[in-house]
């Protein structure tokens, strides 16, 4: 299934690209680029404690609000055109400091990627063909992004519902290119790196190995993607999909395994919403390769983590997590997983 990307500026100079995978789909006459845009400032600083950077964007605090018009469906907001299928465009209210005035980084990016033009469907609800465009428009700006020379990592992600802070109840996710390589994603490709290092073993080969022998924690099997609850999970209801093959990001995986990704990633999804037999808060999170240097030990894979323990009750990052860095984690893996499956449902 050939998508085809048209790429254009939206009359405010920021960058518009749709993904159309049916040949009908409107191929668009977008307006001749404006003035670049200067986005509004925000702040990099540094904490010298934890050795991690910190963005001060106070600007986000005048962001939509939940009442406001839709600025993702057609014709009511910021994209042109009476329809779409899956289009990217440069966030109006980026979240990291395009240029600071400060010493370190800059060139930060933010992107938002609507899925759909219609406002009431979610990811899981999208047929298989529109999820796979959603995945190459990822595996695309990943591609594209990290080509840049003042982006070090391209990370794309989804917050679904207010709980997770969500602004846009339209199913949509968002892309950052950080001009660093964030906390998190350098620990997590440090344990990587070392342990490729020491026994040229990838945790998250072998990993996939394990759950594939023992599959109490596997939620859903596919070709060349499988999604498990880790052994060691942080959050009541966690998953991680990974693909079977060792490779780095979104724009290495080939378009067999997109389209198998596609199917693994709505089921997934589809679990998570009949959990609690309404629609899931979650934050979907793709950990891929920083864009250089080229890591051997590098596997891309997503995380899809709900805070919810049931229908009402999420679970809080108190002390142990937010002051010492330790989670407790209330849920058995193994239960949440049969949960997922949705076993004694
Ligand atoms: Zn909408
Ligand atoms: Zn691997």
């Amino acid at each position: 299934m050939p998508i085809v990307r048209t790429s254009g500026r939206l009359p405010d100079g920021r960058a518009i690209h749709f993904y159309d995978a049916d040949p009908a789909s409107p191929r668009r006459e977008l307006a001749p680029p404006g003035p670049a845009t200067t986005p509004p400032a925000s702040q990099l600083r540094w904490d010298a404690w934890l050795d991690e950077w910190v963005v001060v964007a106070t600007h986000r605090q005048r962001r939509t609000a939940r009442s406001d018009v839709c600025p993702l469906c057609p014709s009511l907001g910021e994209i042109p055109g009476a329809s779409y299928e899956v289009v990217v465009f440069d966030n109006r209210y980026p979240a990291l400091p395009a240029v600071t005035g400060d010493p370190g980084p800059a060139g930060g990016h933010c992107e938002v990627v609507s899925y759909t033009d219609d406002h009431e469907v979610a990811l899981s609800g999208l047929p298989l063909s529109r999820v796979e465009t959603v995945v190459t428009a990822w595996a695309d700006r990943t591609a594209a992004l990290n080509e840049r020379p003042d982006v070090a990592q391209v990370f794309c992600f989804e917050n679904r519902g207010a709980v997770v802070g969500a602004t846009l109840a339209h199913p949509h996710g968002q892309i950052y290119a950080y001009p660093f390589v964030p906390a998190r994603l350098r620990r997590l490709a440090e344990v990587a790196d070392t342990r490729w290092d020491a026994h040229r073993e990838c945790v998250a080969c072998v990993t996939v190995g394990r759950e594939h022998e023992d599959p109490s924690r596997v939620v859903v099997t596919g070709e060349a993607w499988t999604a498990f609850v880790p052994y060691a999970a942080h959050w009541p209801y966690e998953v991680r999909v990974v693909p079977h093959r060792h490779v780095p990001d979104l724009a290495a995986v080939d378009p067999w395994e997109r389209a198998d990704l596609a199917h693994v990633l709505r089921r997934v999804l589809g679990q998570f919403d009949g959990l609690f037999q309404r629609p899931a808060a979650y934050v979907l999170s793709w950990i891929q390769a920083a864009a250089r240097p080229a890591r051997p030990a590098a596997h891309v894979y997503a995380e899809i983590v709900s805070p919810m323990r049931s229908p009402a009750d999420r679970k809080h990052p108190a002390a142990g997590e937010l002051g010492a860095g330790m989670y407790v984690n209330e849920m058995s893996p193994e239960r949440a997983a049969a949960a997922l499956r949705g076993e004694g449902r």
